[in-house]
């Protein structure tokens, strides 16, 4: 009787516990796998990952320049698609990329004239945008063949990039050794941890870049997103777009995104279109939410939450159909948009700006967080 007893006891547990719903925790479904990207013009080997959550939102992610080539996401029918732009092969982004989906650095954005002082020495940068350096210089980190290895935890997946930069590589001074985590976790976040080390003092500025469209990458522009922004302030450029080194309120400017406002509707008062930095309302390096951005047809959302105190946005305004992407998809004119978590363009040398000067005794961090949902 009492042994009886104990079986039903077991048998009402196990049934209990099979029909449990599995917790994120406990899934087992997040997968990872690895192939061939090609090689670069110098024979190193690339490889690309494909790595999907438990709710099947997936990326690919090369380590050639730490690119992000596609993000699979749902919308609000379950129906996914790919929202950032890109192209098929390695060759492609080897030829020309506006940095599609890349990690840029050792300093994202521009520097003036390519010079800067540190420690009471003048550094001089590649001038690859016009008198200015723009994005890490000639070959910057979007294009260099990073290590990896996989990561995973209970609650993502994901890889874990490694490029050291030698001293003066691109004219910068001290070894960098830099580490980005990409990972996709159960919450359908693309999760984006940097660190980096120098054994001389430098500067650095590492960013994401990559370009969305939340209807899909080849659904034309983005004037119809919505944005929402917790950001009073931002920095004003000159014509070559350096900070000119004033924090300017947007109240009352077509920069206000304090209140949502499509991309499209006051665009034309900003000349060039946007691509601008906004000096966030959180500057205590805290993870906090920076940008939405809603796309009505599709019903997805992104947030973006990131520890940095900047934000570029940027409307693809250099996008000019001459980019032949992803299954022959053409990207005119702001048929993308990137939102690159950042400190100010042009900080090197602007005091007044948040120092991005890393020194030897300290580790750079930086976190910022794609998170999706949809309404
Ligand atoms: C910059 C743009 C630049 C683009 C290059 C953005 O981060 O803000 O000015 O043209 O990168 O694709």
């Amino acid at each position: 009787m009492r042994l009886a007893k104990l079986i039903a006891v077991v048998v009402i547990v196990a049934l209990f516990i099979q029909g449990c719903p599995k917790s994120k925790e406990q899934s087992s479904d997040m997968k990872i796998t690895k192939e061939s990207f090609g090689k670069t013009a110098d024979g190193q080997a690339v490889d690309i990952y494909t790595i999907e959550n438990a709710n099947g939102m997936k990326a690919k992610i090369t380590n050639y320049g730490a690119i992000v080539t596609e993000l699979w996401v749902p919308d609000k029918d379950g129906k996914i698609a790919d929202v950032v732009l890109g192209y098929d092969s390695l060759d492609d982004y080897i030829e020309a990329t506006p940095y599609f989906g890349a990690i840029v650095g050792r300093y994202g954005n521009r520097i003036a004239k390519g010079k800067f002082m540190l420690n009471g020495t003048e550094y001089t940068l590649a001038t690859n945008n016009d008198e200015n350096h723009l994005h890490g210089g000639d070959v910057g980190f979007d294009k260099k063949v990073w290590g990896v290895a996989e990561v995973k935890s209970t609650n993502s997946v994901g890889i874990m990039l490694t490029y050291v930069s030698k001293d003066m590589e691109e004219g910068y001074p001290g070894t960098l050794m830099s580490m980005v985590t990409y990972a996709l976790t159960n919450d359908n976040e693309l999760k984006i941890s940097y660190e980096a080390t120098t054994d001389k003092d430098t500067v650095i500025n590492l960013t994401h870049h990559g370009y969305f469209n939340l209807a899909g990458h080849n659904s034309g522009d983005i004037l119809g997103h919505e944005v929402l922004m917790t950001a009073d302030n931002m920095t004003p450029v000159d014509a070559g777009l350096i900070t000119t080194g004033e924090i300017k309120a947007v109240a009352g400017t077509p920069w206000d995104f304090t209140e949502v406002h499509t991309i499209g509707e006051r665009i034309k008062d900003v000349q060039g279109g946007y691509d601008h930095n906004y000096v966030l309302n959180n500057q205590d390096g805290s993870l906090a939410l920076a940008v939405t951005v809603s796309e009505p047809t599709s019903g997805r959302v992104m947030e973006v939450l990131t520890t940095e105190p900047g934000m570029q946005f940027y409307t693809g305004n250099f996008l000019d159909g001459s980019n032949v992407g992803k299954g022959g998809a053409v990207y005119n004119l702001n048929n993308g948009f990137c939102l690159e978590s950042q400190h100010y363009p042009d900080s090197p040398n602007k005091p007044e700006f948040p120092s991005c000067v890393l020194k030897t005794d300290d580790t750079y961090t930086q976190t910022t967080i794609y998170k999706f949902t949809t309404k």
